[in-house]
């Protein structure tokens, strides 16, 4: 956060920390993560409609060259943020079939023993 030039990563009030779309792409964050947490990617181009859908339903758009070539295609940092946006909460958690990923505050977690947690 403190070599972020812009100011594009974030905490909130419960700690969890996000990185917003003011972000240049420098890489300064990912350097210096100890954990490496977070990445540098390029933002995926939107997709392509299929010939068969756009000629049989008109969907999609079937794109050209200068479609697919994106200038701003430039390196965003990502890091997991705990699925900020989504309503229902972290998608890993709601998609996982035996509950082995789960959100438990720092605070029990440090009290816990690791029995308590199986
Ligand atoms: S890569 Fe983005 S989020 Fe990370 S330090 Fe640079 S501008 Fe900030
Ligand atoms: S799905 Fe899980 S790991 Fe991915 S961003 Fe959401 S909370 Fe993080």
């Amino acid at each position: 956060m403190k070599d972020c030039p812009p100011d594009a990563i974030v905490r909130n009030e419960a700690g969890e920390v996000a990185i917003n779309d003011t972000c240049i792409g420098c890489g300064n964050c990912a350097k210096n993560c100890p954990y490496n947490a977070i990445e540098l990617k390029i933002k995926p181009a939107p997709k392509k409609g299929n010939l068969l859908s756009w000629l049989l339903f008109g969907h999609g758009d079937l794109g050209t060259r200068e479609a697919a070539y994106n200038p701003d295609a430039i390196k965003k940092a990502v890091k997991c943020d705990l699925c900020i946006d989504r309503s229902g909460g972290p998608a890993c958690v709601s998609a996982c079939p035996t509950g082995a990923a789960f959100r438990i505050s720092p605070e029990i977690l440090l009290n816990q023993d690791d029995t308590a947690m199986m």
